[in-house]
């Protein structure tokens, strides 16, 4: 269990909402953790089933890239 960094709440779990993070180059979808009481952005990561998907599609990519072969 973690605690809010503004309101000293004891958070056993939080609330997540999609986000988008831009880079310099490429986005991501990413999940905001939100405190449920004072609604502080309590931390932000990388949707893990959009990244999976992605790494899917990267992957792919490489692999039709070496068959070209010449
Ligand atoms: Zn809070």
């Amino acid at each position: 269990m973690s605690k809010c960094s503004k309101c000293g709440a004891s958070v056993s779990f939080l609330n997540g909402s999609c986000i988008e993070i831009r880079g310099s180059d490429q986005s991501w979808v990413g999940i905001s953790y939100i405190c449920p009481k004072c609604d502080t952005i309590l931390g932000i990561s990388p949707d893990l089933m959009t990244l999976r998907d992605d790494l899917t599609e990267i992957v792919r990519s490489l692999h039709q890239r070496s068959d070209d072969g010449s």
